[in-house]
């Protein structure tokens, strides 16, 4: 059982809402459920230094985006485009998320 269900999925657009990032938008591409974790693109950016290869002989660094705490972002509704908490509602085919802002379903 998973009582920390993470509030947002891959895909979903997302703002941040606390420290440096705060405001910033982006789409998420990896959610860990399990660490509590989400990594969302061109946010959170770390370096990460490269081995050289074949395609880069001189290795180098390149930036990309660190796992952050879910805490952090507030998923921002297709709908009304607001950030927003959301609730679960049951429906026939399992639950979705619904905006706490406009009401409409975001799943
Ligand atoms: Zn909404």
């Amino acid at each position: 059982m998973n009582m920390n269900k993470i509030h947002v999925k891959k895909g979903d657009t997302v703002t941040i809402i606390s420290g440096d990032d705060k405001g910033k938008k982006g789409k998420v591409l990896r959610v860990d459920d399990k660490k509590g974790r989400v990594v969302v693109e061109g946010l959170n950016m770390m370096k990460k230094h490269l081995r050289p290869n074949r395609d880069n002989p001189q290795g180098g660094i390149v930036q990309i985006p660190a796992p952050m705490k879910s805490s952090k972002v507030m998923i921002v509704c297709p709908s009304c485009g607001k950030p927003t908490r959301i609730a679960r509602e049951k429906r026939n085919d399992g639950k979705v998320r619904v905006c706490k802002q406009c009401n409409k379903v975001i799943d």
